[in-house]
Order: structure tokens, then sequence, then C-alpha cells
């Protein structure tokens, strides 16, 4: 697992004090009715979305299991099975980087995302649409390129990818507008998009127009479906990404996913891509680029203690 703040300014080991010590003794032993109240109590402490969200999701999910319903429900989605892609990160060569797409597409992955980066851009996305012509194509640049580099963005236009996924910095949106109106290509913002302000603000500007959301990165279910269902109104479509998630994080992306705006395949690919053995009884794998959504009360699957115990490096109690 990654512990260092690589993505956003949030990591584990700054995590862990922040939900011993100060964000979880204010949940425990307290009268909560809804996922509302959760945030409410957490909502004068600035940023540290993910951590926020590790707790407002624990308590969706207890919330539908106290009801007896699939999360799914609560949340507002009612699908039972999810369109799915892939996530390629970069390959030593072209010819492996095609390799890895043949073989996605043949387990029904209904979209390819590549990494791409300053040198591995162009010559790539030509070599693979010349031997992909149909497929649903997209590249993640995760930030990896400035203003000055445009022309080259403008060079991928040619290559009928369905969005660029944030080629500007991670903190950035007026940029991100520059260059989004001079290219065909629609953006799709990851990295930026921490609520639905952003959102608004974003879109007010033309910064993009496709939303990846991650629950965590915005702090929880309830403002990702802010973020869903201002992009809905606007016309824009959203997808769901992925942190790597286990089987636990898995689960949580597949239920939101289920809301009507999520349209284009989503990074919630098959748990064996990423474990050996995941830490739930149940699988995650997809089918024909379909990921059934778990059945059952709550999140629908649960925790194996026994292989989470023989797997444990570190435990905490917390107490109110
Ligand atoms: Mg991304």
């Amino acid at each position: 697992m990654e512990t260092l703040p690589l993505y956003r300014e949030e990591f584990v080991a700054g995590a862990v004090p922040l939900l011993k010590d100060v964000f979880i003794p204010r949940i425990l032993r307290q009268d909560l009715s809804d996922p509302g109240d959760v945030t409410n109590r957490l909502a004068a402490f600035r940023g540290n979305r993910m951590a926020k969200s590790m707790v407002e999701m624990a308590f969706w999910d207890l919330l539908a299991k106290s009801q007896n319903r699939p999360l799914c429900q609560l949340l507002g989605g009612d699908r039972d099975q999810i369109p799915v892609g892939v996530s390629l990160g970069i390959q030593k060569s072209f010819s492996e980087t095609r390799d890895q797409i043949q073989k996605h597409l043949d387990q029904g992955y209904q979209r390819v995302k590549l990494k791409i980066k300053p040198g591995w851009d162009v010559d790539l996305i030509r070599d693979v649409r010349g031997a992909f012509p149909n497929a649903v194509l997209t590249v993640d640049a995760n930030s990896c390129y400035t203003l000055e580099d445009l022309p080259v963005l403008q060079e991928l236009d040619r290559y009928g990818l369905d969005y660029i996924e944030q080629p500007l910095a991670y903190d950035d949106l007026i940029d991100h507008s520059k260059i989004q109106a001079r290219l065909n290509t629609p953006i799709c913002l990851d990295e930026s998009i921490l609520s639905a302000e952003d959102v608004r603000k974003a879109l007010e500007i033309g910064a993009g127009r496709v939303i990846n959301i991650k629950v965590g990165r915005v702090g929880g279910h309830l403002e990702a479906i802010r973020i869903h269902d201002l992009a809905h109104s606007k016309g824009v479509p959203v997808w769901c990404g992925g942190m790597l998630e286990s089987g636990i994080g898995r689960a949580h992306n597949i239920h939101l996913a289920t809301l009507a705006n999520f349209s284009k395949p989503g990074d919630t690919s098959s748990s064996s891509r990423y474990w050996h053995r995941d830490i739930i009884l149940e699988s995650l794998e997809a089918s024909q680029g379909w990921m059934p959504v778990p059945k059952g009360p709550g999140i629908g699957v649960h925790v194996d203690w026994e292989f989470l115990k023989s797997s444990t490096v570190y435990r905490e109690l917390i107490r109110p």
C-alpha cells in the first residue's frame, strides 16, 4: 500500500492518528441518525477527506445493515451490475501495451485507460489506435503536463479518445479550462475535484466535461452523491475511479456506481487484478465487462477475519 502523500496530500501514517485521536472519538457513542450527522461532526476540520470518508462510509454501511437493505438502495442507485473498464499502468514497450490491451478486451472490459507521461504519449496512442481502431480508449496523465504541452495534447485529439484524464496540476482548474477550450477531446477531472463546489466551479469555467469520482478523495458518499447529481443536472457524465481498494472499498465503489449518471465504465475492475487474496470472503470479479453488485444488507460482503488476522501488522483499539 502506498504510504506517502503521492496522490493528494493525505497518507496513511498521517490519517491514523487523526482518526484515532480526533475523528472517531467524535463519532463514537453519539446519536447519529443519518450520514449528514457524521459529516457535520467532522466539518470543522479542514481537508483530510480520505480519513473523514473512512468514518462516513462505515456509517453508511452500518445504516444500510440496520435497515436490512443493500447500500446501493440508500445511495439512490438501482442496477444489479455496473459497466467496468481497466486502467493499465505504463508498460515496458508498445508491444507489451498491446498485449495487455488485447488480454483485457478479450475479458470483455468495456474501456481501456492507459497511463501516459511526456515522451510516452502520442507515439504510444498512435500505435495502440492502429491496432485497436474500435476500442474505447482513454488516457490518464496524473498531472504530468503543463500549459506548454498543449500541442502534444492537441495531437492526441486525432485518436478518438473518450477523454484525457487530469493532464495538468493536481490542484488546478484554471489552466485545464484554457486547454479544454482548445481541445475537442473532453478533459476528465480527477485529482482537482474534492467537492461538489469544485465541480460547480470547474463546469462554470469549462475546465472539463467528464468527472472521475473517487469516494475517498471527496470525503464520502454524501459528497459523491452531490457531485453525481450536480454533474447529472449539467449533462456531464461521471465514472467511479479506484485507489487499489481491498474488497471493502471496492464493494463501496460498486454500490456507488449504481447511480444513474455513472454512465461511463469505472475503474472498479476485478479484485484479482490487484490482490492474490482479498480480505473479504466473497469474490468481486467482473464478467464480460460487468461487475455484479454484491447482494445482501450494507456493502454485501463479509470480512475474512481469519485471513485478516494472519496478515495484520498493526492493530488499534479506539474507545470513546
Ligand atoms: Mg486518474
